[in-house]
């Protein structure tokens, strides 16, 4: 079964809780196994800076889903989790974005893997980093910690601190 990594987002509500219950989602499903979840991580918003910091984290998971349906799957998930979609890269409840699938080039208008933005962004490889650090970019041929390393736009982050923990 092919390796896929997931990039998950939330700026609305309790952005914590929606990324636990977009894992267990995940988790739950028949024909996806989940391997690895980074550290949550708060970070700084790319788009209309005055909407409020994300939580983001990274998944990797084995799936006999085909490309396709995986999307498919993870957009009736976000769908589960009252994302409404307003205005694109604006405030939302959950965002699951594939990242890597396997090697796999696809370059269709409703899918493009590896995803077209995630070697530009901050948000993304920082957790990805963590989980997949050797893993190399299919087209680009750096390692996710490259990448990181030498990425020219960076953006503030930070772990995420529990609330009541200090
Ligand atoms: P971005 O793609 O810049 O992260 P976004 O995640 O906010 O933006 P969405 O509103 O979640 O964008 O999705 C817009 C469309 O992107 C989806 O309807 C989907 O068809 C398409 N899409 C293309 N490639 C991918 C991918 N690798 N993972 C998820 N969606 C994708
Ligand atoms: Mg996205
Ligand atoms: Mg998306």
């Amino acid at each position: 079964m092919p390796t896929v990594y997931l990039g998950l987002g939330s700026n609305v509500g309790d952005r914590e809780d929606y990324l636990k219950r977009s894992i267990e989602l995940l988790d739950k499903h028949p024909l996806i196994e989940v391997k690895k979840v980074s550290s949550f991580y708060e970070t700084e918003p790319l788009e209309y800076p005055d909407q409020s910091w994300f939580v983001n984290a990274a998944v990797e998971m084995e799936t006999a889903l085909l490309p396709m349906p995986l999307l498919d799957a993870l957009q009736g998930m976000e769908k589960q989790l009252q994302r409404e979609r307003t205005m694109r890269w604006g405030p939302r409840t959950i965002d699951l974005d594939i990242l890597f699938y396997g090697e796999e080039l696809i370059s269709e208008t409703r899918l493009q893997i590896p995803h077209i933005r995630m070697h530009d962004r901050t948000f993304v490889l920082v957790p990805l980093a963590e989980i997949a650090p050797d893993l190399v970019h299919p087209v680009l041929g750096q390692s996710m910690a490259d990448l990181l390393e030498t990425q020219p736009n960076k953006t503030a982050f930070r772990p995420m601190v529990a609330e009541g923990q200090t």
